[in-house]
């Protein structure tokens, strides 16, 4: 997929490729599905908590997300399901009422002309009229779906969720075995000592061991 002159030189763009680090077709799937959700849901960039964004993958996609919505990991606002799609549910907190975009089939769906001329390509098999062939063939896939719009790249539906609560943050003690301050509600007892996850683990492996 070739991304478009004109998305890479919006400002928003330029600035989930500064994050993220380099431009990517993740990290412009992320941002097509973040303009669209947001101009769904009619909603600014979250200020604190109100918008909670779910992404059911953490690829490059996810630093677009951050950036355009306002839903971050350090928040407690974006929270990650280890699913492995490329889809983002995206609720107000207060309401519950949200979208949940997925990306549509066709994104991956390369015609069979294009993949017989990508391997003849790539086995160094291709005439100099075939490489330009594959390249017009892959030029107009992208243009066509990136004219149509980021709704040509995601399904969106209407969803209504309970939302988890707020992130809560507890002070810290520190742990009976390494001493490093730990926030208490993520301590462990184990024979009496409070121990953290770290310390309770390496405890188990040395008495699971000979
Ligand atoms: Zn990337
Ligand atoms: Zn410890």
């Amino acid at each position: 997929m070739i991304i478009p002159d004109e998305i890479q030189a919006r400002d928003d763009y330029k600035a989930c490729a500064s994050f993220h680090g380099h431009t990517c077709m993740g990290l412009t799937l992320g941002y097509l599905a973040a303009k669209l959700a947001m101009q769904h849901l009619e909603e600014r960039r979250a200020l604190d908590e109100e918008l909670v964004c779910i992404a059911e993958t953490d690829a490059c996609c996810c630093d677009a997300i951050q950036v355009l919505t306002g839903c971050t990991f350090g928040k407690g606002n974006l929270i990650y399901h280890d699913i492995g799609k490329m889809a983002f549910t995206f609720t107000s907190r207060s309401s519950g009422i949200g979208v949940r975009l997925a990306m549509r089939p066709n994104v991956m769906n390369v015609p069979e002309k294009e993949k017989l001329l990508a391997e003849k390509i790539r086995a160094l098999e291709a005439t100099t009229q075939e490489i330009s062939e594959y390249e017009e063939l892959h030029q107009n896939r992208s243009r066509s779906l990136f004219d149509q719009g980021p709704a040509a790249f995601f399904s969106l539906q209407e969803i209504s969720l309970k939302m988890p609560a707020k992130a809560r943050i507890a002070p810290s003690i520190l742990c009976d075995g390494c001493s490093e301050p730990v926030m208490m509600t993520k301590l462990q007892e184990i024979d009496g000592q409070q121990l953290c996850r770290t310390c309770k683990d390496k405890r188990n492996r040395d008495e699971g061991g000979d």
